[in-house]
Formats: structure tokens, C-alpha cells, sequence
């Protein structure tokens, strides 16, 4: 057809080990290795989604500095991004926080506050060790209009491409809205 390929640039948001990297490697190669470096990079999927091919620009970020400003999302990131995927970890209670705080940070940042944001409660396959309720995350999704799921990227491919393709398509919705 003559339609043009569309690009959307999500953001990989959280505190360090709540599994930003895992849930990325997951959606790029259907695969979770375990273990992922601290290496921060920018990777790119092609999608045919309703007849249109979409390029997915995934930045997977690091903040793993200690301190208070550990983990400020840069001017870069925020300009950069059309939408975020923001993960905590469910038996991890300060990556809660993280969220959060990061959560603040862009809806003080320039960025309309319309930018969707699409919370992530990952490792639910380690329910022994929860320390964050699903409805806690629910009730800061709802108060805040962001998307909320719960996945494994240990466990389960389906769970991590819903994410994915749920913010690509609250992108495209506010896109058109313009
Ligand atoms: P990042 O720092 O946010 O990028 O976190 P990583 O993706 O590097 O993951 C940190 C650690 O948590 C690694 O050892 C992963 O194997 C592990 N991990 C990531 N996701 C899950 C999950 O869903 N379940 C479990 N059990 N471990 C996970
Ligand atoms: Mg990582």
C-alpha cells in the first residue's frame, strides 16, 4: 500500500534487577536467558499490526548509580519517548517506589501528561516472596490512567507481547487523536 511505516519509541522504565532487560530480550526473541548485562541500548522490531508495519524502538534502560538522583530519567529519554513501559518487581517493595517517584518525574516533566504509560508488576512467578499486592499496583494504574498488567517474563511469552502491543496501541490512539 502507500502507507508509511509508522515508528513508536517505548521506554523501558524501573529500578535496576526488576527485570527491564528480561522483559525486552522477551519480546525481541520470544526467549528469557536468565541473565542480561547491564548494557543500556536501543532495539528495533517490525510489526505488521492491522495491516500497517510499525517499527518498534525499544530503549532499555540502566539505573543502577546509588543515591538520590539514581534514577532521574534524563531530558533525553523523556523527549525521546512516545510511550513507557514502567517495571517494578512484586517481592520488592523500593522498586515500587522507584516507580513512583519515576512516575512523578514525567508527569512533571514537559511532556503532556497524556504520554501513555503502561505499569508492569513483573516476577509473578515468585508469589512466595511478594511483597507488593496486585491491588496496589491496580489502585496506582487506575489513579494515575495508566495501563497495569502482571507477567513473568521467566514464564511466559503471551503476557510480555500484550504489554507491548497494548502500548503501541495506546500510542497510536493518541496519534490520532492529534
Ligand atoms: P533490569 O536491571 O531491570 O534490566 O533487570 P534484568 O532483566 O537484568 O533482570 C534482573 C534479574 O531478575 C535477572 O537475574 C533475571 O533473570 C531476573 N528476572 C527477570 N524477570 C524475571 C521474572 O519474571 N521472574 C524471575 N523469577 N526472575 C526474573
Ligand atoms: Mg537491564
Amino acid at each position: 500500500g502507500n502507507q508509511q511505516r509508522v515508528e513508536v519509541n517505548i521506554l523501558l522504565l524501573g529500578a535496576h534487577n526488576v527485570g527491564k532487560s528480561a522483559l525486552t530480550v522477551r519480546f525481541l526473541t520470544r526467549r528469557f536467558i536468565g541473565e542480561y548485562g547491564d548494557i543500556e541500548s536501543v532495539y528495533s522490531r517490525v510489526e505488521t499490526i492491522d495491516g500497517q508495519e510499525i517499527c518498534i524502538n525499544i530503549w532499555d534502560s540502566q539505573f543502577t548509580q546509588v543515591g538520590e538522583k539514581s534514577c532521574c530519567i534524563s531530558d533525553k529519554q523523556l523527549q525521546w519517548a512516545d510511550g513507557m513501559i514502567l517495571v517494578y518487581d512484586i517481592c520488592n517493595r523500593s522498586s515500587f517506589d522507584v516507580a513512583l517517584q519515576q512516575l512523578q518525574q514525567i508527569r512533571r516533566s514537559r511532556k503532556p501528561s497524556s504520554v501513555p504509560v503502561v505499569i508492569v508488576a513483573n516476577k509473578r512467578d515468585l508469589q512466595r516472596h511478594r511483597n507488593v499486592s496486585s491491588e496496589e499496583g491496580r489502585l496506582l494504574a487506575l489513579s494515575q490512567r495508566c495501563g497495569f498488567f502482571e507477567v513473568s517474563a521467566a514464564e511466559t511469552y503471551h503476557g510480555v507481547l500484550l504489554v507491548f502491543h497494548r502500548l503501541v496501541d495506546l500510542v497510536r490512539e493518541r496519534r490520532a487523536l492529534r
